[in-house]
């Protein structure tokens, strides 16, 4: 068996995405997008990433050309990817919109000083003594 291809995207599945998009903007040849795709393979960083950017691209009437699809923009930003876990734990005693033991506030305050780092996310009064 040959060894695996080391583009992120096969003949095959050029030719399939470039249908789909055909489909989508049937003045977008089929053709012109596989060989788009053959350009432009070293900058394609997955064949899932590419399919949901050209769709975006293909799918936004502003778009004229399938090229747009290969520069960078916001059409490669996946939104649907997972995020960062949103700040959990006790609330800053000092900054009520932050959590205790991240509150930049209080990072803030113990980089210049103001705060002792024993009271990161807890009540210190300014020129107080921890
Ligand atoms: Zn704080």
């Amino acid at each position: 068996m040959p060894a695996e291809t080391p583009h992120p995207v096969t003949r095959n599945q050029a030719t399939i995405l470039a249908a789909l998009l055909h489909e989508i903007r049937p003045r977008w040849s089929t053709e012109a997008i596989v060989s788009l795709i053959g350009k432009n393979l070293a900058t394609i960083p997955s064949y899932p990433a590419l399919c949901e950017a050209a769709i975006r691209v293909a799918n936004d009437p502003t778009k004229n050309t399938p090229a747009i699809i290969f520069l960078d923009g916001k059409h490669w930003e996946r939104p649907d990817q997972p995020r960062e876990a949103p700040p959990s734990g006790p609330k800053c005693e000092d900054h009520a919109t932050e959590p205790a033991h991240t509150c930049h506030c209080c990072k803030a305050d113990i980089l210049v000083g103001d705060r002792p780092p024993t009271h990161q996310g807890k009540h210190w009064t300014p020129g107080g003594t921890p």
